[in-house]
């Protein structure tokens, strides 16, 4: 587990490696504070872990880890001294990646689903649903939407693999496949009719897990906000 620590003594008690790189490289008036990162063992004494709050999906993907009294060995300096934000930076670039294949894997299991059902549901004329062209151009924008973010997404990942720095490629997929998917899975729950609103449909559970990505790990606004700085400030 990473744990940023700020330079602050008294943050985390009885850390002298800590309270030494605050006292010696301590920051004035004016000054960036400095950050350190160090490993902690969960089962350490003073550290524990807390349930966060439920979100909207029901799942338990949230928790605050507690730091009282725990003391830490300045053998678990992670990197250098003072460059912890960095660290923690870097991850939150690969981060933000991440989270794509998970968006993604949910999406494409609803247009499996949503496909499904318009094959098998008949409407009007006993007609199965996907010889309605309405319904055809729904599905075919769902497709096409997916299509995108997994190639922006395969992309963006092949050159992190590579070694490239992909910062803006980060944002603009989370923005991308966050957004796309939220069409997708309206666009889902609306042809399923009312079995996408009731509770138990797996198709409603994916609606409410999918929404929560144009918030969490940044919201889209501010994935927005990152994109346009670095044009701003790249080109
Ligand atoms: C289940 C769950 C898991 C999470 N997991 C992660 C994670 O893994 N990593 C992570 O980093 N975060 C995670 N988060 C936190 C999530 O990223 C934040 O909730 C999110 O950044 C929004 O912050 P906030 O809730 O304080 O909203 P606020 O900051 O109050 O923002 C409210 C609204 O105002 C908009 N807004 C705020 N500032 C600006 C601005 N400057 N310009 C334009 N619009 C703006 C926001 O986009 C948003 O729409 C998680 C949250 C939840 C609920």
């Amino acid at each position: 587990m990473l744990l940023l620590v700020e330079g602050v003594p008294g943050m985390l008690q009885g850390i002298a490696g800590i309270a030494g790189i605050a006292e010696d490289d301590g920051y004035g008036e004016g000054e960036k504070p400095l950050f350190s990162a160090f490993l902690v063992d969960l089962d350490s004494p003073g550290c524990r872990v807390e349930d966060g709050a439920t979100p909207m999906s029901g799942e338990h993907i949230e928790s605050d880890v507690v730091l009282d009294d725990c003391y830490v060995p300045a053998t678990n300096l992670l990197g250098e001294e003072g460059k912890g934000m960095r660290i923690a930076l870097g991850r939150v670039t690969t981060n933000r990646l991440l989270h794509c294949p998970t968006v993604l894997g949910a999406t494409r299991r609803a247009i499996a689903l949503t496909l499904d059902r318009t094959r098998t549901r008949k409407v009007a004329g006993g007609q199965p649903l996907l010889m309605m062209q309405a319904i055809q151009h729904k599905v075919a924008d769902m497709t096409t939407d997916f299509y995108a973010a997994r190639s922006m997404t395969y992309a963006a990942l092949a050159a992190l693999d590579e070694g490239r720095e992909v910062h803006a490629e980060a944002f603009m997929c989370k923005l991308f496949v966050a957004e796309s998917a939220f069409r997708i899975l309206d666009e889902a729950v609306q042809i399923h009719g009312k079995e996408g609103l009731t509770q138990s449909n797996e198709i409603e559970y994916l609606f409410r897990k999918i929404r929560m990505f144009r918030v969490l790990t940044g919201t889209s606004e501010i994935q927005r906000n990152a994109i346009a700085r670095l044009l701003a400030f790249n080109h």
